[in-house]
């Protein structure tokens, strides 16, 4: 019932930030696009609601969208999909003012769309990331210089352990987070099933794993090498601009804020708010493309840090970058 708790969780959440908690006003300002976009978008169509109409119980869609709703048992009225309530045509009304508020908003998107772009000051927080072999199921390969991994045929030999995912196609990174704030970069390559993002050092990893906020995870993924998703509860579709090959991932354990961006074109794709700060986080990485593709698995990426790096000599950047986009 997301639709009708909406607008209020917009004012207490939003409010409670404000109030207890000194949030920057860059993850301020991705939280609260989220939850306009949430709020004013359309349980239908997904689109911004337009001509916004709520029925008797409180629910909300687009008029046009009301014509998809089912009529009541009668034949009159139309039903809430929702819940039970069945809303008489007398019933219906325009929700006028949260229809100018998502005019408002709809014209503000290009700029909060360019607010939201990836801030390259991120970077400043970048950490050198391995992935951990003993977390790792036996079916993911991970390379000898452990930045790489990708699903294999065959089962690895490698010991069985608590630590180890036993069912679930996943790895874990190191280091592990407890404070601060956090960025690092995953090459997707041109995996088709993939997720990357943080969970709880305690989750489970016997047996099935749920990718859900609610279980300890914070992900986003790639089904079917189309459908992009965050691990929220219900899921989240994502609308992620076209040619994704490497996700940007900042993670701000003081506001309890992590944000994945594409890098190539400095976008942003999501950002869960709330996370957990109460144990340790650990990069976590899923694969399940058995493809041959040899460009389908993930990497860790090692970023070019402009304090830590070597001089560049002529002609060697480009062989730099070549390397690193096709690490061996
Ligand atoms: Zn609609
Ligand atoms: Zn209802």
């Amino acid at each position: 019932q997301k639709f009708q708790l909406v607008p209020g969780n917009l004012h207490d959440s939003h409010s409670t930030h404000v109030k207890s908690n000194p949030m920057p006003i860059y993850s301020q300002a991705v939280a609260m696009a989220e939850h306009f976009k949430a709020a004013s978008s359309c349980p239908i169509c997904l689109d911004y609601l337009e001509n916004p109409m709520h029925l008797i119980c409180g629910y909300i869609c687009c008029l046009r969208c009301m014509n998809s709703l089912r009529k009541g048992p009668d034949g009159k009225g139309v039903l809430c999909p929702f819940c039970p309530v069945v809303s008489q045509k007398n019933d219906i009304r325009p929700a006028a003012q949260l229809g100018a508020l998502v005019s408002k908003i709809k014209e503000l998107e290009p700029k909060l769309r360019a607010a939201l772009q990836m801030n390259p000051r991120m970077r400043k927080f970048q950490v050198d990331m391995t992935l951990d072999v003993d977390t790792a199921n036996n079916y993911l390969i991970i390379s000898e210089d452990l930045r790489r991994v990708r699903c294999g045929n065959f089962r690895q030999n490698r010991k069985e352990q608590a630590e180890r995912f036993d069912s679930a196609l996943c790895v874990l990174g190191v280091p592990r987070f407890t404070s601060g704030r956090h960025y690092w970069e995953v090459n997707v390559g041109t995996s088709k099933v993939w997720d990357v993002g943080v969970c709880k050092e305690s989750v489970n990893r016997q047996g099935n794993v749920v990718l859900s906020s609610e279980l300890g995870f914070w992900t986003v993924g790639l089904r079917e090498g189309q459908i992009y998703f965050a691990s929220t509860k219900p899921l989240t579709g994502l609308w992620v601009s076209p040619g994704l090959h490497r996700v940007g991932i900042y993670l701000d354990i003081t506001t309890r804020v992590i944000s994945f961006y594409n890098v190539g074109d400095r976008s942003h794709i999501f950002t869960f708010t709330k996370i957990s700060a109460t144990e340790p986080l650990r990069p976590c990485f899923a694969h399940a493309d058995t493809s041959r593709d040899d460009h389908g698995y993930l990497s860790v990426c090692v970023i070019n840090n402009s304090i830590a790096s070597s001089p560049i000599y002529p002609g060697q950047g480009n062989y730099t970058l070549e390397h690193r986009k096709h690490p061996q």
